[in-house]
């Protein structure tokens, strides 16, 4: 292996009389200019080397060892090299740090160039670049996820006063998917929380534009291009032209915007692939308002996809995911980061996983049949962009069938909803002869790599068949030729091997060596080499029957070579109704699992309308009642009001209570409502929400270098600027990480706001018992606590949320609880009693008196009259009547008049 590597690098004069670069450094700094973005990496032989720069990126990134080679004007070239069979692990890797790789390769063998003088240079140029964005091997890709590239472009104008508006584009190019919508400045970053895009690409402009180069460098891999792929001229005929199609128009409406993005979508992907065309399917655009808005520091707080901590175990995702196919756990994920908002469609994704639930005997049918399908989505790309393998023709072959046989089980339904029967429909769109053609064709074991070869049946082609035989002629012929051999030397353990350097040879032990480099035997046997044990020879007879077996070697593989293409030819042919199908799988794997869920953990069909109702009976935490040992206790939520505005809950209750885990429950029950799943209660009625916000108090955001308190008021700022009467809002003892007061007055004024101005429906919970006289002027807002009993001095949880509010806090029982040395709980107690009976001899003044209290009156919008009859008096009271003469008197009383005429408009 290192053979080739040496021989490639002797390609170059020594070192010392290099004047100017060698031809092979001359034609790496030719290729590594075309790239400069990209990492190079530079086949020779059997590694990819890395130069320069890139060498020491690389081995740092990749902890492998920098070498150097020969100078560069006068200086030492840095080099680092990774084996071709270990390059996808180190691709994965350089990826997965934002790295972009340009892969050289080699255009022809090496042989070919000696052929042209000693002095040439192997042809190589870059086949692929390779971007976090555009991947589509399994080895670099996570299977359960969707890997999308993302275009942001932004509107080039936009009138005064009004918000940034931008246009995005999305592609999953491993799956084909492609989507595209229009966003203002908060949308972005939500859309970009959602997807959580493997790359984004942006115009330079955009990338140093002010306002949001410091958010862009907050997200991973971001890459800037040039304005020509963001060009509005050009951006309709790039997407016809991918499409091969007249117009854009069939696409159905899109706006400029986001017609610019997705043009800058394809292009790129053009581009990093070279000019091939994955197969995506027509942009679809989702129309704002569709999916329900949920900002990146919600999704994080309910650790939606993930926890906090990062990790997948332990999500909602996680909990809930049931899906048997990659394909269909991509689908979960997808649906799960973006719920819906529209109760029909909602309604129509419930019907089908009502079907399964219902329909005991199919549901476990279908999903072991979808056990056994492939990925077809991922095989499919991969052929098409010509990086397919044997194994993925055979994933084709399967699935095609194995949608068929699902298709078939789906005819023994009673009765389909919509979902259900569409799905059937889209398996039995492939052609099944294709199914059959590829599995005459495709051999029972499969070689990774097409140039591997031996994956044509044997009888499928008989101009194969007959290389092929005549290669295995030949190799039983090289096996009488040992026995023959043995024979005329007398040698037992003569053998005839094989390697590369030599080719076919005759190997003897040391011992025998001498007798066959003495007459007679040496006019046959043609001495080659001496290794410490053995001794090896060549002969005329196995330098011809070397030729005849490689030329048949080669001309098989040829053939094979070939019939792949025309297989795989076939399967791209078909690629539209191939995608369709195993869009099917997935979505029929989605419902099916869910239903397996609902099942098992004895979830109910929700209803979600068009009210605002927010109804839980029994509700539970779908990921906290899977972790505990003890039984989980069900609580009821009701926020609906009969005005049209929703109601809040204010919970209160000690620490451990269960304040948390009941806020989080609700919300987690609306997404999995909203995202057409069943749910962890007895009961619910949605009314379908736009916006979920949820929030806690003092969340640690130490790596973005804010304080957390200010994150935290940044982020209830969004709630209270954003939140409408169609919006759930959870807010978890907010004001906890500031000083009592401060806290107090803020969490005070929060809920105030929410209650008169965004008239939300609510959950909040807090530990300032002060809150809850507030239910005195707040009509809507409900006191709620979490029950705790006391018993022999300990508190005993009981996780039941009761009307009320806590008496207090049991902060000192809770830190008993917790393991505080005796000393320190007594010493408490001490001081507590002492703080609260100075409380009591001079009482802080009960809260009535606060100014705070008169607040809320006043908090709808303010009145103009109001605010008028504020300036008469103001006016009235600057006069000084004493010092005015009568004509000045009446010019005030004119003046006074015209204050108090009504405002028009
Ligand atoms: P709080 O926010 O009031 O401090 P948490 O919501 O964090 O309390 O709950 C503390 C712990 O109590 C949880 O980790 C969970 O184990 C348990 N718990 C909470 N709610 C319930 C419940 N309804 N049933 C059973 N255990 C619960
Ligand atoms: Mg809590």
């Amino acid at each position: 292996m290192d053979a080739a590597r040496n021989l490639e690098l002797q390609e170059d004069p020594p070192a010392e009389a290099a004047a100017r670069p060698s031809p092979v450094m001359e034609q790496y700094i030719e290729i590594k200019a075309a790239n400069p973005d990209s990492l190079l990496f530079y086949r020779m032989g059997d590694f990819y080397e890395l130069f320069f720069e890139d060498a020491e990126v690389a081995s740092r990134a990749l902890g492998i060892v920098l070498t150097k080679r020969g100078k560069h004007l006068g200086r030492d070239i840095p080099m680092c090299g990774v084996p071709i069979h270990r390059s996808d692990e180190y691709l994965h890797r350089l990826i997965a740090l934002g790295h972009r790789v340009a892969v050289c390769e080699q255009l022809e063998d090496p042989a070919e160039a000696r052929k042209r003088g000693s002095k040439s240079v192997v042809r190589r140029d870059v086949v692929r670049l390779v971007t976090p964005g555009t991947l589509t091997e399994d080895t670099l890709l996570d299977a359960r996820r969707n890997n999308y590239l993302l275009a942001v472009v932004r509107a080039r104008v936009s009138s005064a006063g009004e918000d940034m508006r931008f246009g995005i584009a999305w592609i999953d190019i491993s799956t084909g998917e492609f989507r595209i919508a229009e966003c203002d400045r908060m949308g972005l970053a939500a859309e970009i929380a959602r997807l959580e895009p493997g790359e984004i690409v942006v115009s330079d402009a955009l990338y140093s534009d002010p306002e949001l180069a410091p958010y862009l460098r907050t997200l991973p891999a971001v890459t800037p291009l040039t304005r020509d792929v963001f060009d509005g001229a050009t951006a309709e005929r790039r997407l016809s032209d991918y499409f091969a199609v007249a117009t854009t128009d069939a696409f159905g409406a899109m706006s400029r915007l986001e017609l610019n993005a997705a043009a800058a979508c394809i292009t790129y992907v053009e581009r990093t692939q070279l000019g091939k065309r994955p197969p995506l399917s027509p942009p679809v655009r989702e129309a704002s308002g569709s999916t329900l808005s949920i900002d990146q520091a919600t999704r994080s707080n309910l650790e939606l996809v993930r926890t906090l901590g990062g990790d997948r175990r332990g999500s909602l995702l996680a909990a809930i995911d049931r899906t048997v196919t990659p394909a269909g756990s991509r689908l979960l994920a997808q649906r799960l980061a973006a719920p819906l908002t529209d109760p029909a469609q909602i309604t129509k994704r419930l019907d089908a996983v009502a079907t399964f639930v219902v329909d005991a005997a199919t549901r476990p049918d279908i999903r072991q049949l979808l056990n056994a399908a492939p990925d077809l989505a991922r095989s499919l790309s991969r052929l098409v962009v010509g990086r397919g393998g044997p194994r993925d023709l055979a994933a084709i072959r399967d699935g095609i069938a194995a949608a068929k046989e699902i298709a078939d089980r789906l005819d023994a339904l009673k009765s389909a909803p919509a979902e259900i029967s569409e799905a059937a429909k889209a398996l039995r769109q492939p052609n099944p002869a294709l199914a059959q053609e590829l599995g005459a064709a495709l051999a029972d074991e499969l070689p990774l790599f097409k140039r591997d070869g031996g994956f044509v049946r044997a009888g499928y082609l008989s101009a194969l068949d007959e290389a092929c035989a005549l290669r295995d002629e030949s190799r039983k012929v090289i096996a009488q030729l040992q026995v023959g051999y043995a024979d005329e030397t007398g040698v037992r353990a003569l053998k005839i091997r094989h390697n590369n350097v030599l080719g076919y040879f005759v190997e003897v032990t040391a011992q025998h060596g001498d007798k066959l480099m003495t007459a007679p035997l040496n006019a046959r046997f043609i001495h080659r080499q001496t290794l410490a044990g053995q001794v090896r020879f060549t002969t005329t007879e196995l330098g011809e029957l070397e030729a005849k077996i490689a030329n048949a070697a080669d001309r098989a593989l040829g053939l094979e070579l070939e019939t792949f293409e025309k297989l795989a030819a076939a399967v791209i042919a078909a690629s539209g109704a191939i995608k369709a199908a195993a869009e099917a799988l997935a979505l029929l794997d989605v419902a099916s699992a869910l239903a397996t869920l609902a099942v098992e953990r004895g979830y109910v069909r929700p209803i979600v309308d068009p009210s605002l109702e927010f109804v839980i009976e029994g509700g539970r935490h779908p990921v906290v009642e899977q972790m505990i040992s003890e039984p989980f206790v069900a609580n009821d939520c009701n926020l609906t009001t009969q005005a049209d505005a929703g109601k809040i809950w204010l919970l209160t209750g000690p620490n451990m209570a269960g304040k948390s885990t009941f806020l989080r429950q609700n919300a987690l029950i609306a997404v999995m409502a909203q995202m057409g799943g069943f749910v962890p209660a007895k009961r619910a009625t949605i009314g379908a929400l736009d916006r979920l916000f949820s929030r806690v108090g003092a969340a640690d955001d130490l790596a973005r270098g804010r304080s957390t308190f200010m994150v935290e008021m940044v982020e209830t700022a969004a709630i209270l600027n954003q939140a409408g009467p169609r919006s759930l809002v959870i807010l978890d003892e907010i004001g906890r990480g500031t000083a009592t007061f401060d806290g107090l007055s803020i969490a005070w004024a929060a809920i105030e706001h929410l209650h008169e101005v965004n008239r939300c429906r609510a959950l909040f919970a807090t530990h300032f018992h002060e809150l809850t006289a507030l239910s005195a002027t707040l009509p809507r807002l409900h006191n709620a606590t979490v029950r705790v009993k006391e018993w022999q001095g300990e508190v005993v949880f009981l996780h039941e949320v009761v009307p009320g509010a806590a008496d207090r806090s049991y902060g000192i029982q809770v830190a008993k609880l917790a393991g505080l040395p005796p000393s320190v709980i007594e010493r408490a107690k001490i001081v507590l009693a002492k703080l609260e009976a100075e409380d009591r001899a001079s009482p802080r003044g009960g809260f009535d008196d606060l100014p705070l209290f008169a607040a809320p009156a006043k908090l709808a919008p303010p009145d103009p009259r109001e605010a008028a009859l504020e300036a008469l008096i103001a006016a009235l009271q600057a006069l000084n009547p004493d010092e005015m003469s009568p004509r000045d008197a009446l010019e005030a009383l004119y003046a006074l008049k015209t204050k108090a005429a009504p405002k028009k408009g």
